[in-house]
């Protein structure tokens, strides 16, 4: 691991210790192997001057939840000194007192919550102290011969048995120094846990993890035997990874996305024999269980019943070391090794998907280390669920418990570059769902986000969908919502001038294009949860008018798809729905001179002509598209085969 510690950089910061101490906590943070996402801690230790000019002994620790890579000054919470040591000098405190009586010793009250581990920096006598939770050295005390040589390999190291995190640890080290074990050490390795180091300066704190760390990763270098061969990934079957997503929602009782991850390590863990019994003993460190859980599931060939296990398993464990203040969590996996294909993190958004994918990945790769230093030999499970059901981390828990009801739902939008296929894409995302939005125009890739993926595709192309479909099931992990809404406007021709290649293109586009959508998605349709696909039809199917025949001909086609497609999909609790939208002018379809042209038909203004119903009010893309979310959502679950107008009232329609 590299120091990446720049004494030009230090000395622009000269003087400013909380600067100094944000330097060296985001070069920690750039180091996955040591913290990943919010995890470790750092603190200093400095004079406050209050608005009284008194200068009060501080310390500044890493606010609760921040991340090291990306914290400043105003992550660090400033707490007095002397409150710290006397709550750390009771022989019994609850954690959540603990933080209770921390908030109240903040000296600004608009800092975030200390970090659990407040009093334990507090107690320990060094201005800079940096905690960890560094691979190697957890591969080295999660495993049998890495644990026997610690000793050895770490003199000016205080090597602690576990401890539960926040008052005890605080605790545990107390009681240590005060009784003369952390003379001349460089720093305190917890067992299980991690490491800390403190210095007088940033730098040498920090230059003290770096080193250690470093040490910890040749000695567990050195205890290894094998070469790795290379691993090819080969492709999964998509309508299984749909369908092992399927059951994992149903388990957490809501939709959930999904990541496969096929790097090489991921797949030597998923051809591994001993797969099974190795990840069944628990996580790289204590607190990734409130991200992962205690452990994965290994998925065969017989996944169903793998994931049945793993929920039997779960409630058992459960079971076995709650008591009546503890609420089971949902006993779905976050995270599973796919047997020969790779590994799946589960969570109801990618970016919580993409943290458990990232621990997944340490966890996988610091195991099989460890299965060569004598075998993985993580904590036991009763100190694991004393962390997984921590009141302090289930209250964290509890405040994301408010999503959105289509959180975590998987839907492809047809026609996403412009006007209403664009709002719904932009609506369904405001609700938390993932969307693959498919146009010819690259202006479907403007808004691609974490949520949002934009695909140039022909929705006439058999193959082209196929392709579509199928990076929308292996980027996301299946398919919940389609929403049909690509089509072409052609008009002002009569059927007898009218042009055979334009009746041709818009039975195409409009009606043809769909089943061919159909036929791709609906295999995976069968294995979303609470499937819905919705029509955009038009008002012209009910009220047509002269002059755009090939355009109502085809939405009159669809519609009937759509209520032949609500009949046979019904068994598989699929819902299909239409909406038939009428003057919706912010489209594509719509350009200025063809509104102009229009009006003037009408012998109208342009304003008067939008506004052109019983209601007299204009149609937006935004009103169609919240009214495609409203029948994704369990608002419309009893509703099938139904036609929805949104014309602002229509007397012929009515
Ligand atoms: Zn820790």
């Amino acid at each position: 691991m590299k120091n990446l510690w720049s004494d030009q950089q230090a000395k622009k910061l000269a003087g400013d210790d909380l600067a100094l101490r944000v330097y060296s906590s985001n070069l920690l943070g750039l180091e996955p192997k040591l913290v990943l996402h919010g995890g470790g801690n750092t603190s200093v230790k400095l004079a406050f001057q209050n608005i009284f000019g008194d200068s009060i002994d501080t310390l500044y620790v890493k606010g609760s939840g921040r991340d090291l890579r990306t914290i400043n000054k105003s992550g660090f919470t400033p707490i007095a000194m002397k409150d710290a040591l006397r709550l750390a000098a009771f022989d019994q405190l609850s954690d959540v007192d603990m933080v209770a009586q921390i908030r109240l010793a903040q000296l600004d009250t608009t800092s975030p919550d200390a970090s659990i581990e407040a009093l334990v920096h507090a107690v320990i006598p060094a201005k800079y102290v940096d905690h960890t939770h560094s691979n190697a050295i957890l591969i080295l005390t999660n495993s049998r011969e890495g644990n026997k040589r610690l000793k050895s390999l770490f003199s000016d190291f205080l090597i602690l048995p576990y401890m539960m995190p926040g008052f005890a640890l605080a605790k545990q080290i107390q009681q240590a120094i005060s009784s003369g074990m952390l003379v001349n050490k460089k720093g305190i390795i917890l067992r299980n846990h991690g490491i800390f180091t403190f210095g007088d300066s940033a730098k040498e704190s920090y230059e003290r993890m770096i080193e250690a760390v470093n040490h910890g990763e040749a000695a567990a270098h050195s205890f290894r035997n094998t070469t790795e061969a290379e691993n090819t990934p080969i492709s999964p079957d998509l309508l299984k990874l749909a369908h092992i997503r399927k059951i994992v929602s149903q388990i957490e009782e809501a939709a959930v996305t999904v990541n496969l991850d096929q790097c090489d390590k991921a797949m030597r863990m998923s051809r591994r024999s001993d797969a099974a019994d190795i990840l069944s003993r628990g996580p790289l460190t204590p607190d990734h269980t409130i991200l992962t859980k205690m452990t994965p599931v290994v998925l065969s060939e017989n996944f169903e019943m793998d994931l049945e296990n793993y929920k039997s398993n779960y409630l058992a464990y459960f079971d076995a070391h709650s008591d009546a203040s503890h609420v089971c969590l949902k006993p779905a996996p976050k995270w599973a090794i796919w047997k020969n294909i790779g590994l799946l993190s589960f969570d109801r958004n990618q970016k919580q998907v993409k943290k458990i994918s990232d621990i997944a990945f340490h966890t996988v790769d610091a195991i099989m280390t460890a299965e060569e230093l004598g075998g993985w030999q993580p904590l036991n499970p009763q100190d694991l669920f004393d962390i997984e059901y921590w009141a302090l981390e289930q209250r964290k828990l509890n405040n994301n418990s408010n999503l959105p009801e289509l959180q975590g739902r998987i839907a492809i939008v047809t026609g996403a570059a412009t006007g209403i296929g664009r709002q719904c894409a932009a609506q369904l995302i405001a609700q938390g769902v993932c969307v693959v939005g498919l146009d010819i125009s690259d202006k479907v890739m403007e808004m691609n986000g974490p949520n949002y993926l934009g695909l140039i595709c022909d929705v006439t192309d058999d193959s082209q969908v196929k392709n579509a479909v199928e990076q929308t099931v292996k980027i996301f992990g299946g398919l919940d919502i389609l929403i049909l809404n690509a089509g072409i406007f052609t008009a002002g021709e009569y059927v007898e001038d009218l042009d055979q290649s334009k009746w041709d293109k818009t039975l195409l586009i409009n009606l043809t294009a769909n089943q061919i959508f159909l036929k791709n998605t609906i295999p995976y349709l069968k294995y979303g949860f609470k499937s819905a696909v919705i029509f955009i039809g038009s008002r012209n199917v009910d009220a047509p008018g002269p002059g755009a025949s090939a355009y109502s001909v085809s939405k009159a086609g669809l519609t009937q798809l759509a209520r032949v497609l609500a009949m046979e999909l019904a068994p598989d609790g699929i819902r299909v729905n239409v909406v038939h939208p009428d003057a919706v002018f912010d489209t594509e379809l719509w350009t200025e001179e063809l509104l102009e042209r229009s009006a003037e038909r009408y012998k109208m203004t342009v304003d008067e002509y939008k506004t052109r119903n019983l209601l007299s009010v204009e149609i937006t893309s935004k009103n169609v598209a919240k009214m495609c979310v409203a029948l994704s959502s369990n608002l419309f679950s009893v509703t099938t085969g139904a036609q929805i107008p949104m014309d602002g009232g229509n007397d012929r329609v009515i």
